[in-house]
């Protein structure tokens, strides 16, 4: 193996491993045929922190070579040595958990979590190793004439898998794992925006033991994604991103008739009922659609729905807590909130808060700036709440990535229903109620892939999690997520009568 990891780059504690940058493929860490790299910066102090090998259509196209050409070897595996390999992969995740956690910090400045235990990738991958020795077929009664019918659930072959950057290690263990337990080989493009984690996590697998080439990273960016799921021998696509590149990824399939599991984007609805336990409500609505990622997460309730009688109450706890969040660079004591990925992103979101005061879609109640100061060589932006604001409004129907909240009052169930469907997203949903009747009413009334009463999902591996409507189709997590890695024969066999 050309390299292993080699670099090093300052965390909280001291130097943390960090990966070289290059691609992998098949056995080799190489720079890419065109020697492009890109530099990213720091998102919390704006200073370089990585230069990462840009893969070209020549690169992806070396990589599906070589998980091709490893492919027969892998499939062969016997199921407890593949298990045997993804529980490796677990047990390392766990031990290098602190390290992951602020290269994690590093790239996307989000808080690094003090109270470590075992990571959420570590339990991806230990709950699909858990999978690879019950993969099952089923046999079929004889049907008009004697004989022997039954299934064979089978890898496809290489499979292309396309990370989003805020997901970093979780998003490839999410996908990597099931795919692998199910004997794929495969091919990963990073984001370009945040590629160390994944690459990170590859160095972990190699370590573990997955043999070179069943595993491939190709960094790198547009043109490196469309080479790769536009390329005939592909045989399955995983895709999590946005809605346009969904599009043409889907495009590009189409011309191979490639299957492809897309998870997208949200604009998820929180109803807040006047029976509901505010303060959850409000602890919960800020820390996750506001504080923990600074609302850059596909599944944020990013829409809060709150009951006219305790609407003013919600509006004004929202508000104080909003303000009161210790935002900063991810390793600062007691920081809630971090900056946002990148400048770009920044002005970005800038310009919809703009946009939405001069429309008038909402009332601005608290932030909707750049924060300064100690922070301005960052890419901060205030924690913004918007009041009153019109579900019409693009406000409210785009998804903006950023720390933006935006609050809607409803009259009645009905209403709140009305208001939370009419979205062209349907990723998830939260319903704060005492009523468990209501609860359940709304659990299937709501257009969405999953619904969380009273907690915000944790996103555990043995349930299945995923899109409707424009959120996109296909689920990662439990039986579904491993099934989205295999395929099914059927094998009849004539017996004497
Ligand atoms: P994006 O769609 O802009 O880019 C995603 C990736 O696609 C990038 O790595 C990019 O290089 C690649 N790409 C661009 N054009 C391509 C093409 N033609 N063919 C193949 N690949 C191409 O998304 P992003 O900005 O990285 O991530 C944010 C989006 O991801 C948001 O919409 C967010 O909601 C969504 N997301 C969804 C989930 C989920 O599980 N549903 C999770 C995280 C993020």
């Amino acid at each position: 193996m050309s390299s292993e990891t080699v670099h090093t780059v300052d965390g909280p504690s001291g130097p943390i491993p960090v990966p070289s940058g290059d691609l992998l493929i098949g056995d080799a860490w190489e720079p890419s045929a065109s020697g492009d790299r890109r530099e990213n910066l720091n998102p919390a102090t704006g200073a370089p922190l990585s230069s990462v090998a840009m893969a070209n259509p020549d690169d992806v196209g070396r990589a599906v070579d070589a998980a091709i050409d490893e492919f027969d070897a892998w499939r062969a595996w016997p199921a407890q040595r593949r298990r045997d390999v993804l529980l490796t992969l677990a047990r390392l995740l766990d031990a290098n958990d602190a390290d992951l956690g602020v290269l994690r910090s590093l790239e996307t400045g989000a808080p690094l979590k003090r109270k470590r235990g075992s990571s959420l990738a570590a339990e991806w991958t230990r709950y699909y190793a858990g999978w690879v020795d019950k993969i099952e077929g089923v046999t079929s009664a004889p049907y008009s004439s004697p004989s022997l019918s039954y299934t064979l659930p089978e890898p496809y072959g290489v499979v292309a898998v396309l990370t989003p950057w805020n997901g970093g290690i979780v998003s490839s263990a999410m996908k990597v794992a099931p795919a692998l337990a199910a004997g794929n080989c495969l091919v990963l493009k990073p984001a370009e925006l945040a590629p160390l984690g994944p690459l990170r996590f590859a160095e972990l697998c190699l370590e573990a033991g997955l043999p070179p080439g069943v595993l491939n990273v190709v960094p790198g960016g547009p043109d490196a994604g469309a080479a790769l799921v536009s390329d005939s021998r592909v045989a399955k696509v995983s895709f999590t991103g946005g809605g346009l590149t969904a599009r043409r990824i889907m495009a590009a399939a189409a011309a191979n008739l490639t299957p492809v599991v897309l998870e997208l984007g949200g604009k998820s609805a929180d109803l807040v009922f006047d029976d509901a336990d505010l303060d959850l409500a409000a602890v919960t609505v800020i820390q996750t659609a506001l504080a923990n990622t600074s609302g850059q997460g596909c599944v944020l309730p990013t829409r809060l729905l709150v009951h006219h009688a305790i609407y003013d109450e919600m509006a004004s706890r929202v508000t104080t807590m909003a303000n009161a969040l210790h935002v900063g660079g991810p390793f600062e004591d007691g920081v809630q909130m971090g900056p946002v990925i990148d400048e770009a992103n920044c002005a970005r979101i800038l310009a919809m808060i703009d946009q939405a005061e001069q429309s008038g879609a909402g009332t601005l109640l608290t932030g909707g700036r750049r924060l300064e100061g100690a922070l301005a060589n960052g890419f901060f932006v205030a924690p913004t709440v918007f009041g009153d604001v019109d579900n019409e409004s693009e406000l409210a129907q785009r998804e903006i990535f950023g720390p933006v909240l935006s609050m809607i009052r409803f009259t009645d169930e009905d209403d709140a229903v009305r208001i939370a469907n009419g979205s062209e997203y349907g990723l998830g949903g939260l319903v704060f109620t005492r009523d468990l009747e209501r609860a359940l009413r709304l659990s299937s009334r709501l257009e969405a892939g999953y619904v969380g009463v009273n907690a915000f999902p944790p996103m555990p591996p043995n349930a299945p999690f995923g899109g409707v409507k424009q959120s996109g189709f296909g689920r990662e997590g439990g039986r579904e997520g491993l099934t989205e890695f295999l395929r099914t024969k059927n094998v009849y066999i004539g017996l004497p009568a």
